[in-house]
């Protein structure tokens, strides 16, 4: 199973990969995760830390690399699952061809939908425990009190706002892409996360056991 979440920011992609790669045993691949995770470590040129605070995109290619990269693992031999990539039809078109040159393909592209107001919501009061990497939400999901919380830098209002504008941008090509290559199956986001996760599975013909 080789799958892509698209979404906006706080559409809910990371929490439904979670129960998505448990049950088909792939992993979750997460660009804005290892991007974070470089700037952790100092290894993210600060031109590009500079993007990201603002809530822009850095350029294909360095998202491609990293892609490339971790796609190759051999835990993803089975399949995966990509959060967050591709953003761009140029991402598209390189995934595209990044894994024909391996004799693989996509299998299907779900686009979670959202209206705008609860993105903000859902991402300005999201917490991310620094230990365990568990997403919670102050008003959905709240912490237990032993958590060590990380409020991420690009999840005030602001530049939420800002991402969700990015978003439409890239969507405006992206979505249509998809529909044309026949892999788009677009899902709705609002609900509980359980509902959500229904439909998830329904949209790539899964039938839910839990
Ligand atoms: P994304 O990866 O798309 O940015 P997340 O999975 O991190 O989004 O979810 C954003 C926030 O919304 C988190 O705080 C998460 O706990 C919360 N959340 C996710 N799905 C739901 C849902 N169905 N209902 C309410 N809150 C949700
Ligand atoms: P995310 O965690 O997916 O919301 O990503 C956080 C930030 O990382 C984004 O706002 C971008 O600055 C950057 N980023 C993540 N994935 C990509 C991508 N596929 N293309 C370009 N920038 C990305």
């Amino acid at each position: 199973m080789r799958l892509v979440f698209v979404g906006p920011p706080g559409a809910g992609k990371g929490t439904q990969a979670k129960t998505i790669c448990d049950r088909f045993h792939i992993p979750q691949v997460s660009t804005g995760d290892m991007l974070r995770a470089a700037k952790t470590g100092g290894t993210l040129p600060p031109p590009l830390v500079a993007q990201m605070s603002a809530g822009g995109l850095v350029p294909d290619e360095v998202v491609v690399g990293l892609i490339d990269h971790r796609t190759n693992a051999p835990d993803a031999t089975n399949g995966f699952l990509l959060d967050g990539f591709p953003r761009t039809v140029a991402q598209a078109d390189a995934l595209t061809a990044m894994l024909a040159s391996r004799g693989q393909h996509l299998d299907v592209v779900i686009a979670l939908e959202v209206p705008e107001e609860l993105l903000v919501e859902r991402a300005v009061l999201r917490r991310t425990d620094k230990r365990t990497g568990q997403i919670y939400h102050l008003k959905y999901k709240p912490p237990p009190p032993d958590a060590d919380l990380e409020h991420r830098a690009d999840d005030h209002e602001e530049v939420v706002r800002n991402r969700i504008a990015t978003y439409k941008q890239m969507t405006s090509e992206l979505l249509p892409h998809y529909e044309k290559l026949g892999l788009l199956k677009r899902v709705d986001g609002v609900g509980s996360v359980d509902d959500v996760t229904s439909r998830v599975l329904a949209a790539v013909g899964e039938p839910n056991k839990s």
